[in-house]
């Protein structure tokens, strides 16, 4: 069953356009025979285990900022399947505290309790 927003571009059935929404976030690589975009990976690299951002943005060779942004659009293309992503919580470095009612995906700034700002990153897991 073909993907709604899945193109074929240049005739050639490997070069497959995904998803149109972030045009610009879509860099393609080519892995032997499977094209994937950078979605598709995240998605894969996170039902294989946990990571944070550093490692997603390090894996994938796009900016941590783009990570976030992906991870926003991919929570709401799983939901649909009734598949979710798990986020284990920032904590803080100084005190302990768990950023447990965050939300967000990214990293806060600053713990509430202690005010320190060294806060450990939220990783993510697909289940
Ligand atoms: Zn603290």
């Amino acid at each position: 069953m073909p993907n709604k927003s899945q193109i074929q571009i240049l005739n050639d059935p490997k070069f497959v356009i995904w998803d149109l929404e972030f045009p610009a976030l879509n860099c393609h690589k080519f892995n032997g025979e499977t094209l994937q975009t950078v979605r598709q990976q995240i998605i894969e690299l996170l039902t294989d285990g946990e990571m944070d951002v550093r490692q997603l943005s390090r894996e994938v060779g796009i900016k941590e900022k783009e990570v976030y942004e992906h991870l926003t659009h991919i929570s709401r293309s799983l939901a649909a399947r009734r598949r979710k992503i798990n986020i284990r919580p920032s904590e803080c470095l100084k005190c302990g505290y768990v950023f447990e009612d965050r939300k967000r995906f990214t990293r806060p700034g600053r713990c509430p309790r202690c005010r320190e700002s060294h806060i450990i990153n939220p990783s993510f897991k697909i289940t």
